[in-house]
């Protein structure tokens, strides 16, 4: 696997992805327990939570929606944090995975091994062989 050392600005991603996810807990309120962060190439960053209910959606999914609702098309990092997860934080699930393919192929994101090493590394490596669109409107499997 492709992989690259984190920089500072990727643990203000971690910082900010685990602000946000304790601005969403409430009293009683277990239903937000995942924290996203994404920077876009201009710099910008956005966070968002997880949304659970019978067709929940991921914190990843609210992040990147919330980054393109402001007109953001262009990016470079995502993170997801869960405090039990190894160095608290967190792998994109599957559907994730394929909607970053979708929406950010070139996107990279941060992750840790079982051993708490956090590294970052390419979309493209958690997903081989991702359905892709084309360009003229066709769909291809890869
Ligand atoms: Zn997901």
């Amino acid at each position: 696997m492709r992989t690259y050392e984190v920089t500072n600005e990727d643990m203000e991603l971690i910082k900010k992805a685990y602000a946000t996810l304790d601005k969403a807990k409430v009293e009683g309120n277990y239903y937000h327990t995942v924290g996203s962060c994404v920077r876009t190439k201009d710099g910008r960053t956005f966070e968002g939570v997880n949304c659970d209910c019978i067709h929940g959606s991921c914190a990843e999914f609210i992040t990147i929606g919330k980054a393109i609702s402001e007109g953001c098309h262009e990016f470079d990092t995502i993170v997801a944090v869960h405090p039990e997860g190894p160095a608290g934080l967190f792998a994109p699930c599957g559907n994730c995975r394929q909607m970053m393919m979708e929406y950010c192929p070139d996107i990279k994101v941060i992750l840790a091994g079982q051993d708490n090493k956090i590294f970052k590394t390419d979309i493209s490596e958690l997903l081989p062989f991702a359905w892709t669109r084309l360009k003229n409107g066709g769909d291809l499997l890869q």
